[in-house]
C-alpha cells in the first residue's frame, strides 16, 4: 500500500479541523506524552502550542543531543543541471523562464566535486532539474562512479525515477534520495503544478517510495514552505515520514524544512512562514521522530541558522551555491534555483557552529560498513 493510498483514507479536512480546534490541553497531553505520536501531530503544530514553544524547543534541543551528541553534520549541494520539463511557478529553473541552460559536462562535474572535495566535504547533494534527456540514468551513473572516489556519501535530488534506476544509482555510488512533496494538499498541488510529469501527485509520492524499495540509507522528505498553510504541511510530513519509517525500517528519515526563496520567477508565496513558526515546525518534528535528519539549508539567513543550532537540526549546508558550474564558473547568467541567504564560507559556517559548542562534522558514514543482504 503506497502512501498514496494512505492519504486517500486520511479526512483531510479533519486534519484541519484538528490543527484549527486544538486547545493548550492538547498541547500538554502531546507534551505529557511519553513519545508524542501522530494523533499528537496537530496540536504540537497548532496555534495553541505557541505558548509551549520554548517548552517544546528544550525538549527538542535535549531529545536532539540525547541521539546524536554535540554535532552538525555538514554537506554541501552540487548543482550539474537547470534544464526542466516542468513549469513550477516558485521555481528558477522553471521551463518558462528565460535563463540560460546548462548541463555540466562529467569533467566539469569534476572540476566542482575537487573544489569541494578541497573545502573538506564528503557528503555530497548532486541536484538537478527534472530533464531526463539532458539528466539521463547513464549520465548520472557515469559521474556518480567517479565522484564515489572522492565523498563518502553521495545523495541525489533530480527526476523521480523507477527502483530499478535507483538500484542502478545505488550500485554506481549514491545512498541518499531528497524528493520534496512540496505540497501535500492535492488540489493546491494541482494548482501549482499544472502540466508536465509533475502535474502527477501520486507519481512524485511513489517515486521516494521506490527509492526505499531500492534500499537507500537515507530518504529525504519535505514541504516548500509557503505554498500552503505550514501547520498543515506539517502534519501530513509527519504522517509520510511515519509511513516511510514503518515501511523502509532499514533506512534513515531525514526531514528538511525549505522556506521559498527570491527567485528569477518573481513567485511570491502566498502562505507565511514566520522564524518562530520555523522553529515551532522544527521542534515539533523532532519530539514526534527523534532518529530523524532534520536538515536546513542556506536557504535560511545567518542568524536564524545560528539559534537553530542545538535546538533540533542536525544536518547544514555550508558556502552552497544554486546555479550549475556555481562554485567556479561563478556565473548567475546560468540561473539559479533559488537565492540563498546564508552566503557564508564553509569555515565561517564551521567557526558559527564551534562558538555554540558543537561540533562541524564533515564524515559520518562509510559505505564499507554498509552491508546489504546478498
Ligand atoms: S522545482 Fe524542480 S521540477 Fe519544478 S521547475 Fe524547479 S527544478 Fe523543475
Amino acid at each position: 500500500m503506497s502512501f498514496d493510498d494512505v492519504i486517500q483514507e486520511i479526512n483531510l479536512t479533519e486534519v484541519r479541523e484538528r490543527i484549527q480546534s486544538a486547545t493548550g490541553r492538547d498541547v500538554e497531553r502531546a507534551l505529557s506524552a511519553e513519545q508524542p505520536g501522530l494523533e499528537h501531530a496537530p496540536a504540537l503544530f497548532s496555534e495553541a502550542a505557541v505558548p509551549f514553544l520554548e517548552e517544546i524547543a528544550r525538549r527538542s534541543a535535549a531529545l536532539t543531543r540525547q541521539r546524536f551528541g554535540r554535532v552538525i553534520y555538514l554537506y554541501i549541494p552540487l548543482y550539474i543541471s537547470n534544464e526542466c520539463v516542468n513549469n513550477c511557478p516558485y521555481c528558477g529553473f522553471a521551463k518558462g523562464l528565460d535563463v540560460k541552460r546548462v548541463t555540466l559536462t562529467p569533467n566539469k562535474v569534476m572540476r566542482e566535486a575537487v573544489f569541494l572535495h578541497s573545502q573538506g566535504f564528503r557528503h555530497l547533494l548532486l541536484v538537478s532539474g527534472e530533464h531526463p534527456a539532458h539528466v539521463s540514468i547513464d549520465y548520472l551513473r557515469k559521474i556518480i562512479a567517479s565522484l564515489d572516489t572522492l565523498f563518502d556519501s553521495i545523495s541525489i535530488e533530480i527526476q523521480p525515477i523507477t527502483r530499478e534506476e535507483y538500484l542502478i544509482l545505488s550500485e554506481a555510488g549514491v545512498d541518499g534520495l531528497t524528493l520534496y512533496q512540496e505540497t501535500y494538499d492535492p488540489e493546491l498541488y494541482k494548482f501549482y503544478h499544472r502540466s508536465g510529469p509533475k502535474s502527477r501527485y501520486d507519481m512524485r509520492l511513489m517515486a521516494i517510495e521506490a527509492g526505499g524499495e531500492a534500499e537507500l540509507r537515507t530518504l529525504g522528505i519535505g514541504a516548500l514552505l509557503g505554498l500552503g498553510d505550514w501547520r498543515f504541511e506539517a502534519v501530513m510530513l509527519a504522517h509520510h515520514g511515519r509511513y516511510l519509517m514503518r515501511r523502509f525500517w532499514r533506512s534513515r528519515l531525514a526531514v528538511s524544512f525549505p522556506r521559498i526563496r527570491t527567485q528569477s520567477g518573481g513567485f511570491q508565496p502566498k502562505f507565511s512562514v514566520t522564524d518562530r513558526d520555523l522553529i515551532q515546525m522544527i521542534c515539533g518534528m523532532r519530539l514526534l521522530f527523534p532518529d530523524a535528519e532534520l536538515v536546513v539549508s542556506t536557504r535560511e539567513a545567518p542568524s536564524l541558522r545560528d539559534n537553530l543550532i542545538g535546538l533540533g537540526i542536525t544536518r547544514m549546508s555550508a558556502g552552497s551555491r544554486t546555479s550549475p558550474g556555481g562554485y567556479l564558473i561563478r556565473t548567475e547568467s546560468h540561473g539559479g534555483q533559488f537565492e540563498v541567504e546564508d552566503r557564508r564560507t564553509p569555515e565561517e559556517v564551521c567557526h558559527a557552529i564551534c562558538a555554540k559548542g558543537f561540533e562541524p562534522v564533515w564524515k559520518d558514514f562509510d559505505r564499507q560498513f554498509c552491508v546489504k543482504d546478498a
